[in-house]
């Protein structure tokens, strides 16, 4: 064997210490980045898990997925209802068509959704796509361009899926980020969870509208902020007219489709940060943030004429039935709380029915 002089020596133990050295600095740099993506992720969970408001939490979910992935293409199928077996599509982000909430996509039976209950981790869809028993399933989503498709398990119960297009320089999903997807899911599916019935507690089973144990809450919340920093508010309130009679003449159930036809116009005529909720019975109520009266007016006028045009869903024709509506706007140096805004707002409404119903009576 060949001899080592002490240079070689030397240079020996120069080139072990820097292989050394690109080895840590290789460990050291995987580990920032772990660790750079468990915070990223420990936000995101945190953040998910504090939001209850659905239409919000489904959006952060989404736009996680764009940031994080770099996708163009996510889109969300959900439980359409949580006591509904059928899955929709719920909201989708970077695609040319909108896609329509009511086209189911899989009902209860779907052989997709049974294996991803199973194999509840992130599947690409060549993956998915040798099981041919699943090939019917992953054509219904094709719009979709899926290339990975992540279920949403809570409770071993499944909430839907995610479904992302292809990573936008075109490269393949490596496993860190597939291992990151079903970390993701893990939170979403609990904060999706939580945030489905925490709707349920707060909205009328029948019209989907607030109920008003919720109604009285946010009104309460929605003054503070009103006082606080200086912005109008007004409140609506409406109550259909001769329901009664309506009642007594076509029948209850008719009624419902009045009242469920009704609650939908309302959430139509009003803006989406607009508290719209069951008052009582046939009465509805809208908190209207960032709005004086006259624009309140104007809003409530929208809506009497659009119940009074709208052909209700009958048995042979059309129905018609129409609303009379009070109106006020909160009064911080009048008004000690809710209560008085409210009794105006309904000594309004009782005056439009005493002047002959269908119409906006205004207490200042
Ligand atoms: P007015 O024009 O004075 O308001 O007359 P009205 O007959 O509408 O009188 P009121 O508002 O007092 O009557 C409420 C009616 O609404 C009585 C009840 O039968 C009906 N109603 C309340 N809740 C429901 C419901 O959930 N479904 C149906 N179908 N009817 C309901
Ligand atoms: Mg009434
Ligand atoms: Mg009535």
């Amino acid at each position: 064997m060949e001899q080592m002089n002490n240079q070689d020596i030397q240079q020996k133990s120069i080139d072990d210490d820097s292989m050394e050295k690109e080895a840590s600095t290789g460990v050291i740099n995987s580990l920032e980045k772990k660790i750079y993506e468990l915070r990223n992720l420990i936000e995101m969970g945190m953040s998910l898990s504090s939001n209850l408001e659905f239409k919000s939490l489904v959006e952060s979910i989404l736009y996680s997925c764009i940031g994080q992935m770099f996708v163009e293409k996510v889109a969300i199928i959900l439980q359409e209802d949580i006591d509904k077996d059928s899955y929709s599509i719920h909201m989708a982000k970077g695609y040319d068509e909108e896609f329509s909430r009511s086209a189911i996509v899989f009902d209860e039976n779907s052989a997709l959704i049974r294996h991803l209950e199973k194999e509840a981790f992130p599947h690409l869809s060549t993956d998915l796509r040798e099981h041919p028993e699943l090939r019917h399933d992953l054509n219904s989503i094709a719009m979709l361009d899926a290339e990975v498709v992540v279920p949403l398990v809570s409770k071993s119960s499944m909430n839907g899926l995610l479904v992302l297009g292809e990573k936008i320089d075109g490269s393949a999903f490596t496993p860190d980020n597939m291992e990151f997807l079903r970390d993701l899911a893990r939170f979403a599916a609990i904060a999706v969870e939580n945030s489905r019935l925490y709707l349920m507690a707060t909205l009328d089973r029948m019209t989907h509208l607030y109920i008003h144990h919720f109604f009285q809450e946010r009104l309460n919340e929605e003054l503070k902020r009103s006082v606080r920093y200086g912005t109008p508010l007004s409140l609506i309130i409406s109550d259909i007219d001769h329901f009664k009679r309506f009642n007594d003449t076509y029948g209850h159930q008719q009624g419902d489709v009045v009242l469920k036809e009704t609650a939908q116009i309302l959430r139509e005529s009003v803006r989406g940060f607009d508290i719209a909720a069951r008052y009582g019975g046939e009465e509805f109520a809208v908190i209207l943030p960032e709005t004086d009266l006259g624009d309140a007016i104007v809003v409530a006028k929208r809506l009497r004429k659009r119940i009074e045009q709208h052909g209700f869903h009958g048995q042979t024709a059309p129905l018609h039935v129409t609303v009379s509506i009070g109106v006020a706007q909160y009064d911080p140096e009048r008004d000690e709380g809710k209560e008085s805004l409210i009794d105006r707002a309904d000594r309004a409404m009782y005056r439009a029915k005493d002047a002959g119903r269908n119409r906006v009576v205004v207490i200042k």
